[in-house]
């Protein structure tokens, strides 16, 4: 608590001194809690007087397009003039819901160049490499980025800050990170704040709703198709895996977002205790993780793909086709299965 307290003090130094202009950062393929938790830091912050931008790598899933605020964050793919010109511009940046600068491919350069801005991080994934970094809030028991922000935001200017909208979104990450509160880390703390949100007005039906039943036909028809062609058990059914084609995608009228969350189906059957969805781009092939108990997939993606996040949900990445990187997936698996005496 003591060095929570020597952080918001080193923070206020920063944020009490004259505006400055902030760029609010949160990772590639954003999420509920990318999005949620930047939504309200900039509200934080352009509360003490600062012009704030916030951006992202990539455009986020339609299933967020409701977000108040939204509108006004950057998409630096489709706008990489502006997104570019906020990070040259920018005194401070902060790094939001991921601590890798390298993960955010054609921005990290443009990051590395301005050397005049100070970095700040505001995180809950494991191991932040702390000496990028002026500033660290890193806490990978916190359940989400958005509760960090909260506990950060009651330290540093008190909640009235916060809004309606702004307590949408913060819920929106809260919920989202939390698996709709099914997840780990769910503290009384967090439902103390969740409660302080509800008293700011939100209505938590209406944001499930918005959340979680407005998807597009092709998406539950593709999760219908994967779940009953695609889905592989593997190691007796300890493990499974998804492995999605381009071209089945585009069957399914695909949308960004949309094979957000398959990867967790796998894992509602009582054996699977580990599970795997690739998604091949027309770059890469993206791999998410998920695991239960003590199978850490943030090793796993760490040592095989490259990748890392937490110990229950991780990511990476590969550069072969979808067959070779299944091919070595099944394989690792095997070999970390034996190692781990998990078979
Ligand atoms: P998702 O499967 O939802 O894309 O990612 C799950 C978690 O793993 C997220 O917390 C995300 O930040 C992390 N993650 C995803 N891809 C990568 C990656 O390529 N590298 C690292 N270090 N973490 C990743
Ligand atoms: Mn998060």
């Amino acid at each position: 608590m003591k060095d929570f307290e020597q952080k918001i003090e080193k923070l206020k130094g920063y944020l009490t001194v004259g505006p400055k202009k902030i760029a609010v950062l949160a990772h590639t393929n954003p999420d509920g809690d990318a999005i949620g938790s930047s939504l309200a830091w900039a509200k934080v912050l352009r509360s003490m007087g600062h012009e704030v931008t916030c951006l992202v790598p990539n455009r986020y899933p339609a299933f967020l397009a409701w977000m108040p605020g939204i509108e006004e964050v950057i998409v630096a793919k489709e706008d990489n003039g502006r997104a570019v010109e906020a990070i040259d511009d920018a005194d401070l940046i902060f790094f939001l819901d991921f601590n890798r600068i390298d993960r955010l491919e054609n921005l990290s350069d443009h990051i590395m160049g301005n050397q005049k801005a100070v970095r700040l991080l505001i995180d809950h994934h494991l191991d932040p490499p702390v000496e990028e970094y002026a500033l660290v809030f890193s806490d990978h028991t916190s359940c989400s980025t958005s509760y960090l922000v909260y506990n950060i935001a009651e330290r540093l200017t008190g909640l009235d800050v916060f809004d309606r909208e702004a307590a949408e979104a913060l819920y929106v990450g809260i919920m989202t990170d939390t698996g709709n509160f099914s997840f780990s880390f769910l503290t009384p703390g967090l439902f103390r704040a969740v409660a302080g949100l509800i008293e700011k007005g939100i209505d938590i039906p209406s944001i499930n709703s918005m959340v979680y039943n407005s998807y597009s036909e092709g998406r539950v028809r593709l999760l219908g198709y994967v779940l009953l062609k695609k889905m592989k058990m593997i190691e007796g059914g300890r493990a499974a895996y998804i492995a999605l084609k381009e071209s089945e995608m585009r069957k399914f009228n695909f949308q960004v977002g949309d094979s957000e969350g398959f990867v967790n189906y796998p894992l509602s059957i009582a054996s699977v205790n580990m599970s795997a969805m690739f998604t091949e781009t027309r770059k890469f092939i993206r791999i998410s993780f998920r695991s239960r108990g003590d199978v850490d997939v943030s090793e796993f993606a760490a040592r095989y793909f490259n990748g890392g996040g937490h110990k229950n949900a991780s990511g990476g990445k590969s550069f072969d086709s979808i067959a070779k990187t299944v091919e070595r997936f099944e394989e690792a698996v095997a070999e970390f299965f034996t190692e781990k005496k998990l078979r």
